[in-house]
């Protein structure tokens, strides 16, 4: 007779062996998913899912992760098919916060969920975007795209009936608020203390060496930047000659990546060396201690940070503020901003569920809502529909 199959709480990798694993193998500050401070409405147990695995997962599945895909990193999206945009943005990202979360010992699963949703409070034409909301709402509360993120998670995702937004645990929430909280949110906020987890702190340093890689690459493979500028830059033009020396032969294309490439293995290699040297340095041994420590222990050595610090310059410089590049931004600036007026001068454009939560969240915040969600397209789309205006970026 064959025996009965397992259970689903039998299995090789149920949630309950997978937790015990957590604490046998993780590093003692890696946050661990059976001590989740929960969650805003509790919930059962998922028989093989752990928290943080279940938080990355809604994420994933939630409509403002797909609209990612539709919003502008640096480009207008348009511009061509091999630029970055959010989401290829977010899972650069996320996959520098695993690898750096795994060779700490840290909780993969819970910085993983960091990282994927780090950016979803993004409004349309990335920072241009949020320029124009802040300002808009200066005078009622202002607008940030992380709070922003929060209110997605927390507020604006519809996926039960019960309540709104995804009901990520404590954990993945407090990741995402990168300086704390300093406004009105209209639920229970996550406790913060004077760090985040270590988690938190892989994910914002991972998105931070994510974001200066690629947009070097966009901005050499758009020809706005050149070799010949990195020359300024002691660390690229080390490795510039490194590449031309030993790739004589090889595309500009396949120098980019090869550059590109190992200047994310350099910064990647002093993250996780500097990161346990400090961990150690300060005697944490709890996820507790991190974040009552009096200093964020991830992060680079001061000299490769010094070489960061020239290479983000240099980006501002170059790249973010090229003329071309602020020429599109100016636009979308204009679009934003076109759009939130309209809105607000004539309500019943909008769509009734916005108009439905104006009682809640007041009119201005509802509408801010509504036009940070916006993807690029829909937003361009919706000047055009409206105000029968080219904005003057290709649809
Ligand atoms: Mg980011």
């Amino acid at each position: 007779m064959t025996p009965a199959r397992p259970g689903p709480a039998e299995v090789y990798r149920s949630r309950v062996v997978q937790e015990e694993r957590e604490s046998g193998s993780l590093a003692p500050v890696a946050s661990r998913s059976a001590s989740s401070r929960g969650r805003l409405h509790a919930e059962e147990e998922h028989p093989f899912r752990t928290a943080f695995q279940r938080d990355r997962d809604r994420v994933v599945h939630s409509r403002a992760f797909r609209r990612l895909q539709y919003k502008t990193q640096v480009f207008v999206h348009h511009e061509g098919d091999h630029y970055r945009n959010r989401l290829t943005h977010t899972l650069e990202g996320a996959q520098i916060t695993r690898t750096v979360a795994r060779v700490l010992g840290l909780n993969e699963d819970l910085a993983e969920a960091i990282g994927l949703a780090h950016d979803l409070g993004h409004t349309p034409f990335g920072h241009a975007g949020e320029r124009v909301l802040a300002e808009m709402l200066s005078s009622s509360g202002g607008f940030d795209h992380n709070r922003q993120c929060l209110r997605v998670v927390d507020l604006l995702e519809q996926r039960q009936v019960e309540y709104r937004g995804l009901n990520l645990s404590d954990e993945t929430r407090e990741g995402i608020l990168k300086h704390g909280c300093h406004w009105t949110h209209p639920v229970r906020l996550p406790e913060l203390l004077d760090q985040r987890s270590l988690e938190g702190q892989v994910a914002d340093a991972s998105d931070e060496i994510a974001y200066l890689n690629h947009d070097l690459d966009d901005g050499l493979r758009a020809g706005i930047l050149h070799f010949g500028m990195l020359e300024s830059l002691p660390l690229l033009r080390d490795l510039v000659g490194e590449v031309q020396e030993n790739q004589p032969s090889a595309s500009e294309s396949v120098q980019r990546a090869w550059i590109v490439r190992a200047m994310i293995d350099h910064w990647v290699t002093d993250l996780i060396a500097t990161s346990t040297r400090r961990i150690e340095a300060d005697g944490l041994d709890s996820p507790e201690a991190v974040r009552r420590n009096a200093r964020r222990v991830v992060g680079l050595s001061d000299e490769v940070d010094g070489a960061r610090r020239e290479i983000k310059a240099f980006l501002f410089d170059h790249f973010y503020n090229h003329p071309a590049v602020l020429d599109r931004t100016q636009r979308a600036e204009v679009v934003v901003e076109d759009l939130f007026r309209l809105f607000t001068d004539d309500p019943s454009r909008l769509p009734p569920e916005v108009r439905e939560r104006f009682s809640e969240e007041g009119e201005e915040r509802a509408i801010a809502d509504y036009v940070a969600g916006m993807t690029d397209r829909f937003a361009l789309a919706e000047h055009q529909k409206n105000l029968d205006s080219a904005a003057g970026i290709d649809p």
